[in-house]
């Protein structure tokens, strides 16, 4: 038995962490107070052999209708931005928008991008997010994580390490304690306005009406066309399954129009591979990361 400085609950229900609105049960539910307290609850679940799934903002996982097994580590305490000449580091479950605004008002430019993507620092830089002709990558300098002793490490970017939608950190096994961006001076009007349309844009697009995950499929140049496209070609916009339902106005994106299951949304995710599949002969690459027990 440990003594944990911060929240910790059972059977929590995961649809209160997730855009999608989904999800069962997490066995235990712990939400560190700080990196030290983070290290602890991984050590004990290693030396437990507890499975442990590590939340960022939830805002890219399906989690399944029977919940986590073991333990979700809630980072979203972990929270701060320094600022030092023309380099922010902000902790890891910082809203990656506050980081994004916090640097447009010390007259930071760059992630300008990354305003009203949803979600947290640290899981933009797991994911390498990217939109509007940037990517995390492209500014990130270094990333400080929990090594395999549950020690901090220090990664240094070398960014032949990176790829589209594909970070280090996909194989790195460590919690993401806060990551460091190189900016150049902007000005301050010129970026808001940058972040003011990216917002409006997302709003115009729908991205905000329903609980969603964003895009359920990476985009491939190889296809010819957007992923959002090849769905619409095949007239797969407005599917629904249960309360799940292909967006009618994006065929990238699932929406939870009524208190969708998990189940439902992976029965549209596996009917919009089998049709692309089987009509146009490409192979959908997942984003959405499929969390919890599935069997
Ligand atoms: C409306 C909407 C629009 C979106 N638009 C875009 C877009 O334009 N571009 C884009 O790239 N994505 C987009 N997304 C997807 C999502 O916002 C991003 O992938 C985001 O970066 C995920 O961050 P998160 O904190 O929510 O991560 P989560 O969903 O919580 O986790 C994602 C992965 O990161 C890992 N992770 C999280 N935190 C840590 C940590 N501290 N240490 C180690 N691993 C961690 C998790 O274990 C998981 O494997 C959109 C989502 C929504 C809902």
């Amino acid at each position: 038995m440990i003594k944990i400085d911060g929240d910790v609950r059972l059977d929590e229900p995961m649809a209160m962490h997730t855009s999608f609105h989904i999800g069962g049960p997490a066995d235990l539910f712990v939400a560190p107070a700080d990196a030290r307290e983070t290290a602890r609850v991984q050590a004990v679940c290693a030396r437990e052999s507890v499975p442990c799934f590590l939340l960022g903002g939830g805002t890219n996982i399906l989690v399944s209708d029977k919940g986590v097994r073991g333990v979700v580590v809630d980072l979203s305490r972990l929270r701060g931005i320094t600022v030092d000449g023309m380099k922010i580091t902000a902790q890891g479950g910082t809203p990656v928008s506050d980081m994004a605004a916090a640097a447009r008002d010390h007259g930071l430019s760059g992630l300008e991008f990354a305003f009203a993507l949803p979600g947290s620092v640290a899981g933009a830089v797991w994911m390498n997010a990217r939109c509007y002709d940037a990517e995390i990558a492209d500014l990130l300098t270094s990333v400080e994580y929990l090594g395999a002793d549950f020690n901090p490490c220090r990664y240094r970017m070398r960014k032949s390490d990176w790829e589209y939608k594909k970070s280090p950190f996909q194989v790195i096994p460590g919690a993401i304690i806060s990551a460091s961006f190189s900016l150049a001076p902007g000005d301050k009007d010129r970026m808001t306005a940058a972040m003011q349309d990216h917002r409006q844009d997302r709003e115009r697009k729908g991205h905000f009406l329903f609980p969603c995950a964003g895009s359920v499929f990476k985009n491939n140049r190889n296809f010819g066309a957007p992923t959002g496209k090849l769905i619409d070609s095949l007239g797969l916009k407005g599917l629904r399954a249960g309360g799940a339902q292909v967006a009618p106005f994006h065929g990238n994106i699932i929406v939870n129009v009524d208190h969708a299951r998990a189940a439902d949304v992976l029965g549209l995710i596996e009917t919009l591979e089998r049709e692309v599949r089987l009509r146009l002969g490409f192979a959908l690459e997942r984003e959405v990361i499929l969390v919890g027990e599935w069997q």
